[in-house]
């Protein structure tokens, strides 16, 4: 994987990057929130584009030398724009959570309380909710006065009726919709309805399930949201970063409960650059493009038809080994395994199955007993798999190899046989399968 040049100059992280992608090349990444680049995307995030400052926006830069980042700039805009119907976009965001931060912050300036928080609701984090959605260890939650909305314990859904009542009670200015662990439809219209009674802002953050979104496999957040934020490496299957978008025009919005000449977007704009960051990384935003242009073509909206299909059919037979699904199966990528009723944690099923060449994640189900470190339940997503080829087939072996370790996760003869046949099965399909 590495150069000879790298290998002689610094022999050590060549070993680290030559070791990653053969862990990454003979286990099966599970893991719901990763994916697998393209070549063009990789080449491109390795480009001399990392050389170059360009604080500010395409032709109003704080930097001389801008023309060829501004043309990159401007083509992941119009490509984003294009993807998700969307009339603005920043594409500047380092991450999620940037993205995040920034709408956030230039909806509701946290200080305009004066010294109260001001109500904001989001997801709880035990219930699939994101950090950057009001955990009291994230910024989000430390600036607002969060209330959280929970899945409903008997289907393991949001209720809206529950959502609706909520927003009633605390009267939020701000509802954030979105989740990193949750396997069913988003309701955004219901959501905007729910945020106008309260006179609150919507922000849909889509980070998991932006590719569905894309492809029109999932209700559309852009009609019903003030702000839709997105990571780009999820399904997207882009370099890392952030995304934030919008289709609201109203300029006539009190921003914090302060009018104000700005719109929401060049409210955005001005807090993504010079509000939470500095430069930004020109040599992701062109790779960026890179990904968008890759999900505009027909190929990518068969991928995550596929990736569905996947999700669908692994959840299916998982049910069949008498797995407890979270909301008894899945819409999109992903799927919760509640464990409880097979006696093992989140934190052993996560060994266990690493050690057998399966990479998942322990992660909190609805009423867990268990502490975050340890967890009930495991996340497992399928859009690495199906970037590598994987298929109907596959999915059958890998429940089959689940349900065995998951039996007897102790069992270290067994587990190495089985890591044995992941090996086989995974090295039949190429890291840089796609085209
Ligand atoms: C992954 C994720 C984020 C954060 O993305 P980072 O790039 O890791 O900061 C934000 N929101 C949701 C819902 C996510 O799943």
């Amino acid at each position: 994987m590495t150069s000879e040049a790298l290998k002689i100059s610094d022999p050590e992280i060549a070993d680290a990057v030559d070791k990653e992608y053969i862990r990454q090349t003979d286990k099966l990444e599970m893991i719901a929130s990763e994916n697998i680049v393209s070549p063009a995307v990789m080449e491109v995030v390795g480009s001399v584009m990392t050389n170059k400052y360009a604080e500010g926006y395409p032709k109003r830069r704080y930097y001389g030398g801008c023309n060829f980042v501004d043309i990159a700039e401007n083509l992941a805009i119009e490509r984003a724009k294009e993807l998700f119907s969307a009339k603005w976009a920043n594409v500047q965001p380092h991450s999620g959570s940037q993205a995040n931060q920034s709408a956030y912050f230039s909806l509701i300036d946290p200080l305009s309380g004066k010294g109260k928080k001001i109500p904001v609701m989001g997801l709880h984090l035990n219930h699939g909710g994101h950090l950057t959605h009001g955990s009291p260890v994230n910024l989000s939650g430390r600036m607002y006065d969060i209330h959280a909305y929970t899945l409903d314990s008997k289907t393991g859904r949001i209720d809206m009726d529950q959502v609706a009542a909520l927003a009633r009670e605390v009267k939020p200015r701000m509802i954030i919709a979105g989740a990193s662990a949750y396997p069913r439809f988003w309701d955004f219209e219901r959501f905007r309805e729910i945020a106008d009674e309260a006179g609150a802002f919507l922000v849909s953050d889509i980070a998991h399930f932006a590719g569905m979104v894309a492809v029109g496999l999932h209700p559309d957040p852009l009609p019903y949201s003030h702000i839709v934020t997105t990571t780009t490496h999820k399904t997207l299957r882009g370099p890392r970063g952030g995304m934030i978008m919008s289709n609201f025009e109203g300029g006539e919005i009190l921003l914090a409960g302060i009018p104000t000449p700005k719109t929401v977007t060049e409210a955005v704009d001005s807090m993504v650059f010079p509000g939470v960051q500095g430069g930004p990384l020109m040599h992701v935003i062109a790779a960026k493009a890179v990904a968008f242009k890759e999900a505009l073509q027909p190929s990518y909206k068969t991928y995550m038809e596929k990736v569905l299909e996947n999700a669908k059919v692994l959840a299916e037979e998982l049910m069949k080994y008498d797995f407890k699904l979270v909301s008894d199966g899945t819409d999109n990528h992903l799927m919760l395994l509640d464990l409880s009723n097979k006696g093992v944690t989140g934190k052993l099923a996560e060994k266990a199955l690493e050690w057998s060449g399966i990479t998942t994640n322990k992660n909190m189900v609805p009423g867990d007993k268990q502490s975050p470190f340890v967890t009930s339940g495991i996340r497992i997503g399928t859009p690495a798999l199906t970037t590598r080829g994987m298929g109907v087939d596959e999915m059958k072996r890998i429940a089959a190899w689940i349900d065995a370790v998951i039996k007897d996760p102790e069992n270290k003869e067994f587990r190495r046989s089985i890591r044995t046949e992941v090996k086989e099965m995974a090295s039949s399909f190429p890291h840089f399968a796609w085209s």
